[in-house]
């Protein structure tokens, strides 16, 4: 196999991680687009892109290039100076975006505690000591402590109380209970949610994105952040470059991550509307923030995205994938749900075990989110016979499955 340096991994001594992953007994040595290979050479189909990071698909040679040739100029300065990389990273991202400022972070759960405090610090401008955010059931929004508090998923939670205070739950689509937290508590100053929860099992809110919309008017009455934690749904994902671009509103303020960097840690909290200008000299910062290295391929990613019109084809390719499933599926109790490529498969059963299954009988890589909810995150840029392979790959399984 070709330039694969393995890693020097003592097999005679234990394992020095901290055991905080379920792993799967698998590795890969090298990626290439949608494939995945074993230091045996056997390909896999990666339908999950390392959970909707590697949008452009793996080695893709703009990013490499992006990364070889600034590593070879320049990582890392310090936002001490200007750092030019960052600067236009920043602008196209607005541009994709429509926001107006850009905070660049190293993570989702960075780019959410970015979030969080600019609806308090919004709140302690207006006088408000104790401001609250609403957040939803079911919600994913990152394992620092402050995210882990926003979350609805008690797992998430378990252990590590005190959780951080100042957020109001209410269950995910349920506006009357917005309205209802609106009168008991006169210190809320933001909403956060996920357009569409990924850990949830790949829902909107039962209405649909018109949630969004009710969000966004309430909001607007109340004085409140509208704030959307775009980490998985961002960057063409959805076959919108974010989701909320799926309705004719526009949070105030957003975050993303994951395929933004193609598999580069770095995250963005961003802001537009009344998010602007709260965040002001000294109030917020990281060592990494923007890097030269980050910036360039923010920078790249979003250019090949561009170029490619991988938005166009995510929505494509996904609408013709889902209406594969439900005509293939056709009578065997399974609930499809597609946006762009960011689809799910409700099981009428329990389904974990289909990872295993998925990987080691059909060569194939995804995940069961919710307990009973195939999730298939496949490149951006996947063509028709890729999309094939994947539908006849998970039609065979889930009918053997079911059977
Ligand atoms: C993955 C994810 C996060 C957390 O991102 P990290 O980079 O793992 O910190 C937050 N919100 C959503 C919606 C996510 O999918």
């Amino acid at each position: 196999m070709n330039n694969v340096t393995f890693a020097p991994v003592k097999t005679d001594q234990p394992s020095h991680l901290m055991p905080v992953f379920g792993r799967q007994q698998i590795s890969f040595v090298r990626g290439q687009g949608s494939y995945l290979y074993t230091a045996d050479g056997t390909e896999y189909f990666d339908a999950l892109t390392g959970i909707a990071v590697c949008g452009l698909g793996h080695s893709h040679p703009a990013v490499t290039e992006a990364i070889v040739d600034q590593a070879s100029t320049l990582l890392h300065t310090s936002n001490l100076f200007e750092v030019p990389w960052q600067t236009a990273a920043a602008q196209k991202l607005a541009e994709v975006s429509g926001m107006e400022e850009i905070f660049f972070s190293n993570s989702g759960a960075e780019s959410n505690e970015g979030a969080i405090k600019i609806a308090r610090k919004f709140g302690h401008l207006q006088g408000i000591s104790n401001p609250k955010i609403i957040v939803a059931d079911h919600s994913f929004h990152g394992r620092t402590m402050a995210t882990l508090s926003a979350t609805g998923n008690k797992k998430v939670q378990d252990g590590f109380g005190p959780l951080v205070e100042g957020f109001i739950r209410v269950p995910f689509g349920d506006i009357e209970a917005i309205e209802e937290a609106a009168i008991n508590h006169p210190d809320i100053v933001a909403i956060l949610v996920e357009p569409i929860q990924g850990e949830g099992g790949v829902n909107t809110a039962p209405q649909g994105f018109s949630y969004l919309e009710d969000i966004r008017q309430i909001c607007n009455q109340h004085n409140w952040l509208m704030m959307l934690d775009e980490v998985q749904t961002g960057n063409g994902r959805t076959g919108k470059y974010f989701a909320y671009q799926h309705t004719n509103i526009i949070p105030d303020v957003m975050t993303t991550a994951k395929g933004l960097g193609n598999g580069f840690p770095i995250g963005a909290v961003m802001t537009q509307g009344r998010g602007v200008g709260v965040l002001t000299a000294g109030n917020h910062g990281s060592t990494y923030s923007g890097t030269p290295l980050g910036s360039r391929v923010v920078y790249t990613v979003i250019d090949t995205i561009q170029k490619d019109n991988l938005v166009e084809n995510a929505a494509n390719m996904g609408t013709y994938i889902v209406e594969q499933f439900k005509q293939q599926l056709d009578g065997q109790n399974v609930t499809v749900r597609g946006f762009g490529l960011m689809i799910g498969l409700e099981l009428p059963k329990p389904c974990a075990q289909l990872v295993d299954v998925a990987r080691d009988e059909y060569k194939l890589i995804l995940n069961v989110t919710a307990g009973s909810v195939i999730r298939l995150l496949p490149a951006l840029n996947i063509d028709k016979a890729q999309a094939d392979q994947l539908i006849e790959r998970i039609v065979k399984m889930v009918k053997a499955f079911l059977a």
